[in-house]
């Protein structure tokens, strides 16, 4: 099965560099992030406290996900937008720290990709507990104003200094974490990508995948 791992931090490249690699190499492409906010989005909608653990654990395991490349449905409900707005921004790292929702999802992840016979997935904890044997690990990074100012450019209606203050709380929930932190897998290959153009990172990483 061929799997590749892109994980990293908020605005380090992960999903355009994912997106092109998938491309390039034939390979359908998981935004595992996403389906942590499709979580996130679910618990809001029910009225769930995120921080209330026990309650978020209760509706994980009957969620209905589809998390496609155009979109997110959550039981029949089109979440794309919302799944990125600033409500379910701030609480998915709460959401994704919770050891019940992530087993849910990385047996969802996991089968997803075994359905397809592999898969570009990116995330946070996709080389080191996912997929820890995938066929090649990246860990993108970026400076954390190049990150900020990415973010800042993809959501029009919060100014760079809300999201970089809310960019670093993340980081710091990720990186902190008990379950499944954000980490490089020892076999990671770290790219970052502050001043590399998108061209010349997917073609060293297809380069490093080899011929089909
Ligand atoms: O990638 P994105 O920024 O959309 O991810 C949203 C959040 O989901 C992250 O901040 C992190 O808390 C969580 N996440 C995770 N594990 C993954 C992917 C995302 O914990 N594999």
């Amino acid at each position: 099965m061929k799997v590749i791992a892109i994980d990293g931090p908020a605005g380090s490249g992960k999903s355009t560099i994912a997106r092109r690699l998938a491309d390039r190499l034939g390979l359908d492409y998981l935004d595992t992030g996403a389906m942590y906010r499709a979580v996130t989005f679910a618990a809001l909608r029910r009225g769930i406290d995120p921080a209330d653990g026990a309650d978020v654990a209760a509706i994980v395991g009957d969620l209905e996900l589809e998390v496609g490349p155009d979109g997110v449905v959550v039981d029949g409900v089109d979440a794309t937008i919302e799944i990125r707005g600033p409500e379910v921004t701030r609480a998915v790292s709460l959401v994704a720290a919770n050891p019940e929702v992530r087993t849910d999802m990385v047996r969802r992840q996991r089968a997803w990709t075994v359905e397809r016979g592999g898969g570009v997935l990116e995330g946070r904890d996709i080389g080191t507990v996912v997929f820890p044997d995938a066929l090649l690990k990246v860990y993108l990074t970026a400076r954390p104003e190049v990150r900020a100012a990415r973010r800042s450019k993809e959501v029009a209606d919060l100014d760079y200094e809300t999201v970089a203050t809310d960019l670093a709380r993340r980081d710091a929930l990720d990186q902190g974490r008990d379950e499944s932190p954000l980490v490089e897998a020892d076999d990671a290959v770290v790219v970052d990508t502050s001043d590399l153009s998108v061209d010349e990172i997917v073609a060293s990483l297809v380069e490093r995948v080899g011929a089909p």
